[in-house]
């Protein structure tokens, strides 16, 4: 056998040129029976690199990316929490990455029941003892719910009752939801306290009433004080109560929905269960429901019985799949591991943290910035520029640009739609002193540069690949070829 196995396989000189008699022969027989018009007649223009060209042009696009493995990410909502490395190593463990959706049910005794426990967990944290872990996302959790809320109104002869409820601090998904799933949706006043105008909820409900839709702690960060006088009052007109549970990272381990009249809620695990997430995905929206709405949950459901856990596909009563196979499982495993390593007391722990953390950044800033609900809020409060920033010409998205420059990701803007300019601010529980200290500095920062020079500010930001863009149009026309002229 020589030394150097013959032939070499590129020409790194020449692009596009493979020159080989296997390069040849391989051609020939994937192009065997193709019309010669349809055959490209030279090879395609690729960049031919060496490898450490490469190497380092994938590491500098990663270096560009902001993530919050390497600074703060503020986003209102979005619950952009730590992820705790070692649950990546978990989730990628082969017994688990591994398994077939299709295995017996007697070969994957332990992830069911990873599944079951964590629907035990979830249950008790809301108080509402039936559970999926079926739904891909929040939004995905919101629409399965609705479709078991029109399953019960249809099985009990209430196909009149088509309307829902929803205050107008709330997410965008939750009447896009309702529209999905085929109901009407009434918008209900927010009060000037920044919780839900009870005597306009009284107003709109009545006989064709299907349930409210409410978010507590609300968008605005601030607790829905007579969540259980709402509840008593939908149901009182016969309706369900439906919380959208995204802010459920400020109530974790201290409130139970199920105890304050809840039906039905969501949990995003991406967001209160710290597993990752940003771009789209993957993550999970399981749903909480009461006993009495458990049937239509989505088969199959994981059960356990004297011979183990199984999934169980026999429930007729079900509004049958909402996804294919049994949920994100590797994002289920890894709220799992959250939960367990922390128990109920780190749970509560959390919220606690979450509260602390977000009132002591409101306070840090509230002299330089207008916060409209100033009083103590949750997990997140929401500011908007003063009246004299305002003058000097300033948007809330020069702030954000500037933000940028400064290093920081910015908050949420413009949500909710409540508060004009708005800048929805959540550090959440796992972020330092020193970080909210400085993130608080740059953001008095900038309120200073918009009043003494707000050029600054519409000038930014100066030191990223990409200045700013025209992001209506950067989504509708994007240009996405190989070094664009
Ligand atoms: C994030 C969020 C949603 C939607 O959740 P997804 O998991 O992104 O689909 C709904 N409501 C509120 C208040 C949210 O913050």
């Amino acid at each position: 056998m020589s030394l150097f196995p013959e032939p070499l396989l590129f020409e790194a000189s020449r692009p596009g040129r493979r020159c080989t008699r296997t390069a040849g022969a391989e051609r020939a027989r994937a192009t065997e029976g193709l019309p010669a018009s349809e055959l490209r007649q030279r090879p395609p223009a690729l960049p031919e690199l060496g490898e450490l060209d490469l190497v380092r042009h994938y590491t500098r696009l990663s270096q560009k990316n902001y993530a919050i493995t390497t600074n703060f990410y503020p986003l209102g909502s979005c619950t952009m929490k730590y992820n705790p490395v070692v649950h990546e190593k978990l989730a990628a463990l082969e017994s688990f990455a591994g398994l077939h959706p299709l295995q017996d049910d007697g070969e994957v005794q332990g992830a069911l029941g990873v599944l079951f426990e964590l629907q035990q967990i979830l249950a008790a944290c809301t108080g509402l003892p039936e559970v999926t872990l079926h739904p891909s996302a929040g939004a995905h959790g919101e629409l399965t719910a609705l479709m078991v809320l029109r399953a019960w109104l249809d099985e009990t002869g209430q196909t009149q009752r088509r309307t829902i409820l929803i205050p107008d601090s709330a997410h965008g998904t939750n009447p896009a939801s309702c529209t999905l799933a085929g109901f009407r949706v009434v918008s209900i006043k927010t009060s000037d306290t920044g919780l839900l105008d009870v005597p306009d909820l009284r107003e709109h409900l009545g006989p064709d009433t299907a349930g409210l839709m409410i978010t507590n702690p609300n968008t605005l960060g601030l607790f829905e004080e007579k969540i259980a006088e709402i509840c008593r009052e939908v149901h009182a007109a016969g309706g369900k109560v439906y919380m959208d549970g995204a802010n459920f990272n400020a109530i974790v381990g201290i409130a139970r929905p199920g105890d304050f009249g809840v039906d039905m809620m969501h949990l995003n695990l991406h967001k209160t269960f710290s597993t990752p997430h940003g771009g789209g995905g993957p993550g999970a929206g399981p749903i909480c429901v009461t006993a009495e709405l458990g049937k239509y949950l989505p088969v199959p459901r994981v059960v356990e019985d004297e011979d183990g856990y199984r999934l169980d596909h026999d429930r007729p009563h079900s509004i049958g799949r909402v996804r294919a196979w049994h949920g994100n499982f590797l994002v289920l495993l890894r709220a799992y591991c959250y939960a367990k390593r922390l128990g109920a007391e780190g749970l509560r722990r959390v919220a606690e943290n979450a509260v602390l953390n977000a009132n002591y950044l409101r306070v840090k800033v509230h002299q330089k910035w207008r916060v409209p609900y100033d009083r103590i809020c949750m997990h997140e409060f929401v500011a908007r520029p003063k009246s004299e920033v305002k003058d000097q010409g300033i948007r809330t998205l020069d702030v954000a640009k500037r933000l940028i420059e400064l290093g920081f990701h910015p908050p949420t803007i413009y949500f909710p739609l409540v508060v004009p300019e708005a800048l929805m601010i959540e550090p959440t529980e796992t972020e330092s002193k020193e970080t909210l200290d400085s993130f608080a500095g740059a953001l008095n920062q900038i309120a200073d540069e918009a009043l003494q020079s707000p050029e600054i500010l519409t000038g930014a930001p100066r030191n990223t690949p990409v200045q700013r863009v025209d992001e209506a149009r950067a989504v509708k026309d994007p240009q996405l070829c190989y070094r664009c002229s």
